[in-house]
């Protein structure tokens, strides 16, 4: 697709100690320290920082930004770019599409002198109520993450995991069970899930994942009843069920709780060895990053012939990429795979 005399995209989009850097058009994408012109694919705290001058986004991004950073610190302007619009940036034309990582995740595609490039910040293919699905669009250089790209991750449907853990519900209703799941994306997703599977009485809530479930509904997504959980309803949390992040389950805010199952929701449950060392008796193999066979349908999907990776397991990708006669090239971005399932933490052994 590229036209003969089109410059190559390295030469135009590069790595920087800042991040990417698009130089033509005198923006950076997903910075890692504040800059004048950024432009942040989601609201993960590892892609959007603050302090940023000027913040393109999608209008669901840049509220996200706004609640967690405030006013001001989430961009001293803020301009929200809809997927399908495009705009030109000094001669680049920028264009979103939908990256189906969570609420307003974009992939940020831009397009100088006939040579295309496609950074999709973090994503998924499978279908997620709370997110717009991924669209493929064609490239010249498609940026891609590699958090599970090893082939021993295969993530299961979302949908039977949510049924083992209604099953377990069903099965200790004096019991209340707290599942770990980050504050962004995650608990949003879970609650909407747990909705399509029927669930239908309040779902409970630590305080941590309380504002950005606000957030949600403001955007339009329907989340049902949300209560707060606290320790004092003990007995009303009995056969209930609590989100909570990762770190509280562990600790003794979870221990309070009524005869606790302790759950987590993440793509790292696959790891056995991970779900035992960190005390969860029921792991829920749910994650919001592409698996092994989604990376590969995406490179497919993208039809580009260079795919470059920005963190995580860069070497298994690549090579499998090679034998597909796709060039991979490691970019080693920093600072990347600090919040979701970014990166095992240090205790979870690779498998
Ligand atoms: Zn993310």
């Amino acid at each position: 697709m590229q036209p003969v005399n089109a410059p190559h995209p390295e030469t135009w989009l590069k790595v920087t100690p800042s991040g990417l850097w698009c130089e033509p058009g005198g923006f950076f994408i997903d910075p890692t320290r504040a800059v004048d012109r950024a432009i942040i694919s989601h609201g993960h705290s590892d892609h959007a920082r603050p302090g940023h001058a000027h913040v393109l986004a999608t209008r669901e991004t840049l509220a996200i930004m706004t609640q967690r950073m405030g006013e001001g610190r989430a961009g001293v302007s803020q301009q929200a770019l809809g997927f399908g619009e495009a705009i030109g940036m000094n001669g680049v034309r920028v264009w979103l599409r939908p990256a189906g990582h969570v609420l307003g995740s974009a992939q940020v595609c831009m397009e100088w002198r006939g040579s295309r490039a496609v950074v999709s910040g973090d994503y998924k293919r499978r279908p997620d109520p709370t997110a717009a699905a991924f669209e493929p669009e064609p490239c010249d250089v498609f940026v891609t993450e590699a958090t599970f790209a090893l082939p021993v991750f295969r993530h299961p449907p979302a949908a039977a995991e949510i049924a083992r853990l209604l099953r377990s519900v069903a099965l200790f209703p004096e019991r209340t069970h707290v599942v770990g799941c980050y504050s962004l994306g995650k608990c949003q997703r879970l609650i909407a899930l747990l909705r399509l599977a029927g669930w239908d009485a309040p779902i409970h809530l630590h305080g941590a994942h309380v504002a950005l479930c606000r957030v949600y509904e403001a955007l339009g997504v329907p989340l049902g009843e949300l209560r707060a959980a606290t320790v004092a309803k003990k007995d009303e949390l009995k056969g209930a069920i609590v989100l909570a992040p990762p770190s509280a389950i562990a600790d003794r805010w979870a221990r309070r709780l009524a005869e606790p199952v302790v759950c987590n929701a993440s793509g790292w449950m696959r790891v056995r060895q991970r779900a035992k060392q960190g005390g969860i008796e029921l792991p829920l193999v749910i994650s919001d990053h592409a698996d092994w066979d989604e990376l590969l349908a995406t490179a497919d999907d993208v039809q580009a012939p260079e795919i470059w990776v920005t963190h995580g397991r860069e070497d298994a990708l690549i090579h499998a990429l090679g034998q597909r006669g796709i060039r991979g090239r490691a970019l080693h971005l920093v600072g990347r795979g600090e919040e979701d399932e970014g990166e095992p933490p240090a205790e979870a052994a690779a498998p």
